[in-house]
């Protein structure tokens, strides 16, 4: 990697680095289409198979932006290099580590409403990802007066959101329930307590999603849920 000395290195760095993971993730998320049962969650990754293919070339507008704004800014051609030469075919780490985590809980042997829900977690993780990603990245631009690029970020940061959300609204009214119930049902020798264990796991669970802006969602849906009893 080049040397980083500034904040516009930085952001160069994480453009490269959310490129890559959509680029991952738009190869990973047919397979996580595919594996999903309910229709709605398969609607929905496919949906944002779409909108993340959609934000790989608004990335693509964001590197040119930024290439003209060096190009402006600097006459000399080593300094460009350094600028560029070290953050492309970056690859996400952090990205391929979600992805392979997931993809390895698609593999365990489970009952296809629990997949579903392993399939929102893993989805949901990845979407924290990238809104934590696109929420640093956007604010570097702010911070330097890139306008337009702060512009395009904030339009994919916003889509990040939706999805996590919608994802939150799948888990919470639907796939988390029919998880619950699960497809052991025979099983059940103590219903209560495993019913009561459960439902604490759930609660804590990716879709209650803690640290993310689907808190207010989460907790508007549980309310939801309970005063529908
Ligand atoms: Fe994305
Ligand atoms: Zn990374
Ligand atoms: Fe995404």
């Amino acid at each position: 990697m080049a040397e980083l000395v500034n904040l516009r290195n930085l952001l160069d760095h994480e453009i490269e680095d959310l490129y890559s993971a959509e680029e991952q993730i738009i190869e990973a998320l047919p397979l996580m289409a595919e594996n999903a049962t309910d229709r709605e969650l398969k609607r929905t990754l496919k949906e944002h198979l779409r909108i993340t293919k959609e934000q790989k070339r608004r990335l693509d507008q964001v590197k040119k932006l930024l290439k003209k704004e060096a190009q402006e800014g600097e006459g000399s051609g080593g300094f460009l290099e350094r600028m560029f030469g070290g953050s492309e075919g970056t690859k996400c780490r952090g990205m391929e580590g979600l992805i392979q985590e997931g993809q390895k809980m698609m593999g365990e042997e489970m009952d296809p409403s629990v997949k579903d829900a392993a399939i929102i977690a893993s989805s949901q993780k990845i979407e924290h990802y990238e809104i934590s990603g696109y929420g640093t990245a956007r604010a570097y631009a702010k911070e330097l007066g890139l306008r337009d690029v702060e512009r395009l970020l904030a339009a994919t940061l916003k889509e990040e959101y939706t999805a996590d959300k919608l994802l939150n609204v799948l888990a919470l009214n639907k796939v988390n329930l029919k998880a619950e119930k699960g497809g052991g049902a025979s099983k059940g020798g103590s219903k209560a307590s495993s019913k009561a264990s459960s439902k604490g796991a759930a609660k804590k669970g990716s879709s209650s999603s803690k640290g993310a802006s689907s808190k207010k969602a989460a907790s508007k849906k549980t309310a939801g849920r309970k005063a529908a009893r």
